[in-house]
């Protein structure tokens, strides 16, 4: 099937027209569309993002509620859902992105190929040009995580739209091609993972974050957030090597050339001490996983150490976005590394 292009700045549903669920809502649309809601001021927009991952829903339901709901935004409001064709694939909400497609959300950078480079190259023209004054974008781990925020750069504005969601804040200097590194130089952009995906309660941090962003007479440029807020930064992305088997178990299973503990995502956000198990390698030895910086030099072996055939920390780490999916794990990453930053506010 071709990919359907962007469906450009389509009034939103409100209130009783608002289709009964998420997958009606997606199913409406068709494809990846642009929806426009209508503020009590029509001079400023606000942008909203979710859907670039297809098994990401907390945004989506959260945009439903909003839409559904008698509440009037303080701007113009558009609203991005962009793999809604992934999203609709059975079972509803499970893929990622569709076999044979690319992770949209590595396609915000030239040079713009392939059905998802013009879908990407065609979002950033319509939120530029609409004059977004902020733009979020909502997003859902695999792994269990407390929502947080991401942003390329830490400053009051950033730090406010955090703050809406979430009191943790991570600051990428990773280069992936995401939409927050495209859009950080036109407006303050931030990235929101809003919890596990299925979880009520990313819905919910999705939904009284969305309600809040919307309803904020103004975007804080200049004062911190009143809410104190813990900043992490310099990710270190750890994957699995190309071409290695993955397995997530409670010992080391069969054919696996890395086995990682099967609750390893309780760690997230942790500071975990060096010397913690993190898996078993296989029957092979063979050293298993790459962890890259915004230098792109691997460093996995500063982060890691096999002791009789076990994966372990060498050092202390803060790992976050842990997986226990495997899929994921192979397609994006099993986790990244941060380093503790500071904490601000006055909270
Ligand atoms: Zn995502």
């Amino acid at each position: 099937m071709a990919a359907r292009e962007l469906i450009a700045l389509r009034p939103a549903p409100r209130g009783r027209d608002v289709p009964a669920s998420a997958e009606a809502l997606l199913r409406d649309l068709g494809g990846p569309a642009m929806l426009v809601v209508e503020g009590r001021d029509p001079s400023r927009t606000r942008g909203i993002v979710t859907l670039l991952h297809g098994n990401e829903p907390s945004g989506t339901h959260a945009l439903l509620e909003l839409l559904r709901s008698e509440v009037v935004p303080a701007t113009r409001v558009v609203a991005l859902l962009a793999s809604v064709d992934a999203a609709l694939a059975p079972p509803t909400f499970s893929h990622r992105m569709l076999p044979g497609r690319r992770d949209l959300n590595r396609c915000f950078r030239e040079p713009f190929d392939g059905a998802d480079g013009a879908i990407a190259h065609e979002a950033l023209r319509l939120l530029r040009e609409a004059g977004c004054e902020a733009l979020v974008d909502l997003h859902n781990n695999t792994g269990r995580n407390p929502a947080y925020g991401v942003a390329t750069d830490v400053d009051a504005a950033r730090l406010g739209l955090v703050a809406l969601f979430a009191h943790l804040y991570v600051i990428t200097d990773l280069s992936l091609g995401s939409l927050i590194e495209a859009t950080s130089g036109d407006f303050p952009t931030v990235t929101i993972e809003c919890g596990r995906a299925g979880d009520s309660a990313a819905d919910a941090a999705a939904l009284a974050g969305l309600h809040r962003y919307v309803e904020l007479d103004a975007i804080e440029t200049r004062r911190p957030p009143d809410a104190r807020i813990e900043v992490l930064c310099d990710p270190v992305r750890v994957c699995v090597r190309p071409g290695l088997r993955l397995a997530f178990g409670a010992v080391p299973m069969p054919g696996a050339d890395l086995t990682l503990v099967s609750d390893i995502d309780r760690h997230n956000f942790q500071p975990v001490m060096p010397g913690a198990p993190v898996g078993w390698l296989g029957t092979h030895g063979t050293w298993p996983i790459e962890a890259r910086g915004a230098s792109g030099d691997d460093v996995s072996e500063d982060l890691f150490v096999v002791r009789d055939g076990r994966l372990e920390t060498r050092r202390g780490i803060v790992p976050i976005m842990m997986t226990t999916d495997a899929n994921v794990a192979l397609a994006d990453c099993l986790f990244y590394v941060v380093q503790p930053r500071e904490e601000i506010g006055r909270g």
